[in-house]
């Protein structure tokens, strides 16, 4: 607000009268770029009474008056923007407006191409936990000056600070340490030191926009186009130890084309797989990267990854795969054992409680973990009835159990999706170890964030890996 109670908000029908007297570009002549911002000229905002669309203009970022010394170009005073606006509107012979050159002579709906993927009628092309990186819109204004496109967008340089936004073709800075241009078919964007951000070129026989440059920082995510390829990084918090992903695919009307959550991420940045999951997409498993989101048809020929040396060596190569409740998996509880024998007229039932759950078979043992308490590890090949994973001495399951793969390929860490009595999904953290041979894969403790292990038991019956009394 100023002096007047003015507030700096300027109403959408003066901002649409505006954009028709500026003819929806910079005012300055032989500029007329159409990414711009709304400037108050005569009086300046601080001394104006009301948003007097005779009295604000669109400018550019490089003919900005506040915006002084910067790029080397010549600054114009507000009464020079006053004269260039005056005349741009009195001028009865139509100027060629440069925003003709991004913007317009589009027949039908551009395609936004990415390295090899093509995205069609995709509401935001790149998004971050719903931060729009950048999306192109059609627009409704009908005027011969208007654009038919228009571009959003969030930037930030290689470095990962925020340059700029643009809400459709409006700008806004928190700094001056950047540069952008719409001329000659394309934007370019460029951070303050003269590094290139972003770039596209538009192809209007072919109905293509062109992402041609992306260096963008998002942390943990980096976001680059390398070789005619795009590349989507993710890093551990130590910035150490990365993957990227090459994507190559065709996206189909949708809300997202490539959505980055760091909602999802696996510790480490692994491969794991991907696989298509509803609503989301297609999801590369841990690493919080969807692709499609929404999508009402996509193909993806293509998902390669580059990591970094210090991956660990055993690497996640299974699948999570939903358990609703592990029927037939083989179980591993520690706790103690309590047999109860029921009495039926004819004749007499065992019943097992381990840990106060109800067991329909005897369990066995793989060993005492504790003479005094006389708990044991018990590895039950079940068909119990119940989910002895909701067991408070529950360790872990078969790999085989719980993940798509083979017992003898190769499982880090992972997570496993379960759900409860309730029907509530519990995400598990689960590690892999070693039993007799046979992998198993363990839980997190939530309470020491350290995973359960039978080598940990204090009187354990194993050595060195190896079972003593078995
Ligand atoms: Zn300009």
């Amino acid at each position: 607000m100023n002096q007047y109670k003015l507030s700096r908000t300027i109403p959408p029908d003066i901002k649409l009268k505006i954009r028709q007297n500026s003819k929806f570009g910079c005012v300055v002549p032989n500029c007329r770029n159409a990414f711009y911002t709304y400037e108050h000229l005569i009086p300046e905002f601080k001394d104006a009474i009301t948003h007097d669309p005779d009295n604000i203009c669109l400018t550019c970022s490089n003919h900005n008056p506040r915006r002084t010394g910067k790029n080397k170009q010549e600054n114009y005073t507000k009464a020079q923007l006053m004269d260039f606006y005056i005349k741009l509107q009195e001028n009865e012979i139509v100027p060629e407006i440069r925003n003709n050159d991004f913007f317009n002579g589009f027949n039908v709906e551009p395609q936004i191409k990415i390295g090899k993927s093509i995205f069609n009628r995709i509401a935001s092309i790149i998004n971050i936990d719903g931060l729009n990186v950048f999306s192109f819109q059609k627009s409704d204004i009908e005027d011969i000056f208007a654009p038919q496109y228009t571009f959003s967008g969030t930037f930030y340089n290689s470095l990962g600070k925020l340059l700029f936004r643009i809400e459709k073709n409006e700008w806004s800075s928190p700094t001056n340490h950047w540069d952008v241009q719409t001329t000659n078919g394309e934007i370019k964007i460029w951070d303050r030191s003269k590094q290139l951000v972003f770039g596209a070129r538009k192809f209007p026989f072919t109905n293509t926009i062109e992402i041609t440059e992306l260096d963008m920082w998002f942390k943990p995510f980096h976001l680059k186009i390398d070789s005619e390829s795009l590349l989507v990084g993710r890093y551990a918090d130590d910035m150490e130890t990365w993957i990227y992903f090459s994507i190559e695919g065709t996206f189909n009307s949708g809300n997202c084309g490539i959505f980055l959550t760091s909602s999802e991420l696996f510790k480490t940045p692994v491969w794991a797989g991907w696989q298509i999951v509803g609503g989301k997409g297609a999801t590369i498993t841990g690493n919080g990267i969807w692709l499609g989101r929404g999508a009402t048809q996509m193909l993806i020929f293509r998902i390669d990854y580059l990591k970094s040396d210090n991956i660990p060596e055993v690497i996640i190569l299974s699948k999570p795969k939903k358990v609703n409740p592990p029927l037939n998996a083989h179980y591993f509880v520690k706790g103690v054992l309590i047999t109860e024998i029921v009495n039926y007229p004819l004749w007499n039932e065992k019943v097992y409680y381990l840990n106060g759950q109800k067991l329909e078979n005897e369990p066995n043992s793989w060993g005492q973990i504790d003479s005094e308490t006389n708990e044991h590890l018990y590895y039950i090949a079940s068909n119990e009835p119940s989910d002895l994973s909701l067991n408070s001495g529950f360790i872990g399951f078969y790999a085989d159990d719980v993940l798509n793969e083979h017992w003898s390929d190769k499982v880090f860490e992972a997570e496993v999706i379960d759900i409860d009595l309730q029907g509530n999904e519990i995400v598990r953290r689960v590690k892999r170890s070693e039993i007799s041979g046979r992998i198993v894969v363990s839980e997190l403790n939530p309470f020491t964030n350290k995973y359960w292990h039978p080598h940990a038991f204090g009187d354990s019956p194993w050595r060195n890996g190896k079972l003593l009394n078995y």
